[in-house]
């Protein structure tokens, strides 16, 4: 089979084929998450800060039969991210799936906590989903179709050393649900993925902070966890491959916890 009969066959999967965006992609969970839409049929936008970063991750998709572009946007950014969907829209086709994954961490203990550090990590988490939201929406409102997908975590219910993250990330999960409430007529559904320890960069760069190997890190944790290992990025690709499928229409304004046991 050619890529591009692959691509036809993926294309047509639901009569239709649609283009996603994910944010933060270049590496981690986004990157799993733009592989993981390529193969259900995707047209993909790897969307990060520095465009050049998400190269590997396009020449992957590509080499796999599917089909992606590469973009650069600060989600935090107005102009850029309006600049970001407009060319996403005329290079790849109008986005109906809309992935908000970009996020970054500066943990510290509430007292020493600086404006800064708070300011940063809203702006990426909270800002960027809804900045990217606002300017995806009219495109998903025009094809009466829409599937957004926002990433918070375990720690919007509370964790030492990131009253940032925790505060962005409870955000990010009252802000699907408005848009589940304000967007459900247009064909819209916004559902959020909240996960517990996933394999990354952003969890390495976490035990290098406290001073542990990465490996005596992911073990304890590990001990913790009900299935007994770590998330790894394709654990989260596989609940956004159904939140953002045509036939998950009926799921709207969940918060999915995929943390290898039960959170509330
Ligand atoms: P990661 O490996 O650190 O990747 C995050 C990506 O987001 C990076 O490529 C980063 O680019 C990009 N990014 C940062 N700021 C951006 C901005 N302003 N505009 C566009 N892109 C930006 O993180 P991850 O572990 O895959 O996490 C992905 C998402 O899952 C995050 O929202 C995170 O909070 C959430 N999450 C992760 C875990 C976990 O255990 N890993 C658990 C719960 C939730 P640069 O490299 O240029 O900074």
């Amino acid at each position: 089979m050619t890529s591009s009969t692959l691509l036809d066959d993926l294309d047509t999967r639901d009569g239709v084929r649609r283009t996603a965006v994910v944010t933060g992609a270049a590496r981690g969970i986004g990157a799993a998450v733009a592989r993981r839409l390529a193969a259900d049929g995707m047209a993909v936008a790897v969307l990060d800060l520095d465009e050049s970063a998400c190269a590997a991750v396009v020449e992957e998709i590509r080499a796999a039969g599917g089909d992606a572009r590469a973009v650069g946007c600060d989600v935090a950014d107005p102009a850029s991210v309006t600049a970001a969907v407009e060319r996403i829209a005329a290079e790849l086709g109008a986005p109906t799936v809309l992935v908000n994954n970009a996020g970054i961490i500066r943990d510290n203990l509430l007292f020493k906590m600086s404006v800064e550090d708070f300011d940063a990590v809203t702006a990426v988490h909270l800002r960027g989903a809804f900045l990217m939201t606002q300017a995806v929406q009219r495109h998903m409102v025009a094809a009466e179709y829409g599937r957004v997908v926002n990433l918070s975590s375990t720690s919007a219910l509370g964790n030492r050393g990131q009253a940032n993250y925790a505060a962005a990330k409870a955000g990010v999960q009252g802000f699907t649900k408005t848009v589940a409430f304000e967007l459900g007529r247009f064909g819209v559904t916004a559902n959020a993925i909240a996960p517990g320890f996933i394999e990354t960069d952003m969890t390495a760069a976490t035990a290098a902070r406290v001073g542990v190997e990465f490996e005596e890190y992911k073990l304890a944790a590990a001990a913790q966890i009900p299935v007994a290992r770590t998330g790894r990025p394709d654990d989260i690709a596989h609940a956004v491959s159904f939140f953002a499928s045509e036939g998950a229409g009926y799921v709207s304004g969940q918060v999915l916890y995929v943390a290898g046991g039960p959170r509330n």
